[in-house]
């Protein structure tokens, strides 16, 4: 029988366990046009946090006792739609499941890249168009600019760092801990603040960016994204992605450098990825050829079996991640 992770109930602010329940279920009969699938990975992002709230938003919210859904890679074992055989990989969005049957057309068999299947849960899935998009074209980053990054030791701020590497660009971290930041700078990143350390954050990011940064790719929000404004040079980009810092905590974010907005000129803009999912080719090509020429690579830290799928999640928020947090089913 196959098994899905239901919500149980709502979480106030940080998630815990017996807000969700690994229970059996029925994934729905086959048909024309659908596949089902075996999934083989699993993944967890910070934007579920946000489906778990009852409140009106870009997707909907996740429903009481429904399974859960999110990105998954899997194997078809059964096909009643052209172009799709069994034995093909596949990524989906019917995760927090073992098995699923799907409308094929809601599925993209994996392109070749010569790179692990679920490598597309990562640096070239989801948080790596993040990545990319919110850097180039959000953040409209240049060969030498100074780019600082927040979450930099996580699947869309290792991957920023790379890609600006990669072009030209000078990057600067931020990532929780001594050895998260000796990872970023084995990436390539020019220096990385150990935001966790003793001493106050605005000076640490003065002392790594002496002149200025240019862009800014905020994962974190909070004081980041505040000392961001202090330490910004005039006409700076800020790319909007995430706030992981607010999305358990029930206190107002408070800014005491937001005037810098003004006077700079910084032009900030947020953005969800899906708005580029047109331009999945131009992503897969420019990336493909980074992999190609050893600029991109990935970490994963792998929770093993569905059973390990909530602490993964929850470990989201407590930095239990290097790289892409993955379950492997
Ligand atoms: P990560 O792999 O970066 O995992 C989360 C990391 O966030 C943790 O490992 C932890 O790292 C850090 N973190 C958690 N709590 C805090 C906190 N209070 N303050 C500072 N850092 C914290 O996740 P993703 O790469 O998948 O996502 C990164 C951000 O991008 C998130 O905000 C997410 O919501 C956003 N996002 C936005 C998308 C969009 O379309 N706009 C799409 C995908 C992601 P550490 O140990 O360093 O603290």
């Amino acid at each position: 029988m196959a098994r899905a992770w239901h919500l149980k109930s709502r979480p106030e602010a940080m998630p815990a366990p017996e807000n969700f329940e690994l229970k059996e279920f029925d994934p729905g009969a086959m048909g024309d046009g659908m596949i089902r699938v075996k999934n083989s990975w699993l993944t967890v992002d910070p934007y579920m946090r946000g489906r778990m709230r009852d409140v009106k938003s870009y997707v909907p919210p996740f429903q009481i006792d429904a399974p859960l859904e999110g990105g998954a890679i899997g194997e078809v074992i059964e096909s009643q739609a052209d172009g799709f055989a069994v034995g093909d990989m596949v990524n989906h969005g019917a995760g927090w499941r073992d098995e699923a049957v799907i409308d094929a057309s809601t599925a993209q068999k994996l392109p070749e890249l010569g790179v692990p299947a679920q490598s597309f849960l990562g640096y070239l899935g989801m948080p790596g168009m993040t990545a990319y998009f919110g850097l180039l074209e959000i953040g409209q980053a240049k060969e030498g600019d100074t780019v600082f990054v927040s979450g930099a030791a996580g699947a869309v701020g290792s991957t920023v760092i790379q890609i600006a590497k990669a072009k030209g660009m000078k990057a600067i971290g931020s990532a929780g801990g001594a050895d998260k930041c000796e990872w970023v700078k084995s990436l390539g990143a020019d220096d990385c603040i150990d935001y966790k350390s003793d001493g106050d954050l605005l000076h640490k990011m003065m002392d790594a960016m002496p002149n200025g940064l240019d862009v800014y790719f905020d994962n974190v929000g909070g004081e980041h994204l505040d000392c961001a404004f202090a330490v910004a040079n005039p006409g700076a980009r800020f790319a909007e992605c995430g706030m992981i810092s607010g999305y358990n905590s029930t206190d107002p974010m408070e800014f005491r450098y937001i005037m810098n907005l003004i006077g700079k000129g910084i032009m900030m803009k947020g953005f969800i990825v899906t708005q580029f999912m047109a331009r999945a080719a131009e992503f897969y090509q420019d990336m493909g050829a980074m992999v190609a020429d050893g600029k991109l690579e990935s970490q994963e830290t792998v929770h093993d079996g569905i059973e390990s799928q909530v602490d993964a999640f929850i470990g989201l928020f407590t930095g239990g991640n290097t790289g892409k947090m993955l379950v492997k089913v």
